[in-house]
């Protein structure tokens, strides 16, 4: 069966409760109610009840930022899995390289929340990627593999039908350096194939796996045209509602 592609707006810490409504509603008017891909954005913790509100009866999703592996607890600043759905989302983040370079969230930590939101019954949208001294020393490949190992590790079948992948190059995001189509399209094949090996070709064949790193609606059209390439995980052109409509359109 085709993968169907899935856009989503990684707004990370930025918009003001106002702003966030304001571009919730322009990208659901402007996705309609049938899109030809998936469409999610994925606003800062404050602004997900408001904007769960603006986009009620819409065709556009919500998503978080990042779960914590707990459902309960004396874990504070922290938030749940059960909280997430029980406000309307369908999507989380997991492991995105400004946890994992800035926070500082390891390997582990990121498998006990794919385990968690995958087991409450979340899609989670993992993120893997190599930084730009990783790629220089020509070890991307190493980094995915110890990277989707990791995050991967005491999953079931069932599970992996509600993980998706984005492959983000460190080197990439908010650079304005974007991946050729080229590059992207032989990072996700490998990708791909390593989870062909680790748990078997019809889960690789199924598991979509989303580009991102400075994506904008003129470098779109030619990363969605490559045959692993299932879409897009979009931080910067994200925060303007025609920018991300763009490239929801290259989707199409
Ligand atoms: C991101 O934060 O996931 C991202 C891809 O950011 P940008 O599009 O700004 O590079």
């Amino acid at each position: 069966m085709p993968r169907r592609k899935l856009i989503a707006g990684n707004w990370k810490m930025n918009t003001t409760r106002a702003e966030a409504v304001t571009l919730a509603k322009a990208v659901a008017a402007g996705v309609g109610a049938s899109p030809a891909c998936d469409v999610a954005v994925i606003p800062p913790f404050p602004w997900l009840v408001p904007v769960a509100d603006a986009l009620a009866g819409t065709a556009v999703a919500l998503g978080a930022q990042d779960v914590y592996s707990e459902t309960k607890g004396a874990f504070t600043g922290e938030v749940s899995p059960g909280m997430l759905l029980e406000v309307g989302c369908k999507y989380t983040l997991v492991g995105h390289s400004e946890r994992r370079h800035v926070i500082g969230e390891t390997d582990a930590a990121t498998n006990q929340k794919v385990h968690a939101a995958l087991e409450a019954g979340l899609h989670v949208i993992l993120c893997i990627g190599e930084t730009l001294a990783e790629r220089e020393r020509n070890l991307q490949e190493r980094v995915f593999q110890r990277q989707v190992y990791a995050a991967c590790a005491g999953l079931t079948d069932e599970q992996f039908a509600r993980l998706i992948f984005a492959y983000e190059p460190v080197w990439a995001i908010g650079t304005g350096k974007v991946a050729t189509p080229e590059l992207a399209q032989e990072a996700h094949k490998n990708i791909r194939a390593r989870m062909g090996m680790l748990y078997g070709d019809n889960i690789a064949a199924a598991l979509p796996i989303l580009y991102g790193g400075s994506l904008t609606g003129e470098s779109a059209p030619g990363l969605f045209a490559q045959p692993d390439i299932d879409g897009g995980l979009v931080g910067g052109a994200s925060l303007k509602a025609d920018a991300f409509l763009k490239i929801v359109a290259a989707a199409g």
